[in-house]
């Protein structure tokens, strides 16, 4: 897999792989998660109040109105439903191929 450049937030479009959002360690895991790609919705960029997943530790997470991330409440987890289980599933699927590999 090559290297690609992210581009700043203002010069992205949505054909992008991924937006630039601000830095902000998982509340969970502490890692850096400074980057956001579309699973459910096709190229939308990420607003507030979205679910995301942190891909190192698998929490549910929300963006905060700075697009930082907070813990999912049990309640937004629950909205998530089926579809936000699945993304969480695939990414555990993808973590334990992955640790297997490296
Ligand atoms: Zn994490």
């Amino acid at each position: 897999m090559g290297k690609r450049r992210v581009k700043k937030p203002e010069d992205q479009k949505p054909e992008d792989w991924a937006y630039t959002v601000p830095d902000s360690g998982c509340p969970n895991c502490g890692k850096v998660l400074d980057r956001a790609s579309e699973t459910l919705r096709e190229k939308k960029k990420p607003k507030p109040g979205d679910c995301s997943v942190c891909m190192y530790c698998c929490a549910v997470l929300v963006f905060d109105d700075n697009l930082r991330m907070r813990r999912a409440t049990l309640r937004e987890r629950t909205e998530g439903g089926a579809q936000l289980e699945h993304v969480v599933r695939t990414i555990e699927k993808f973590n334990r191929a992955w640790r297997r590999q490296n």
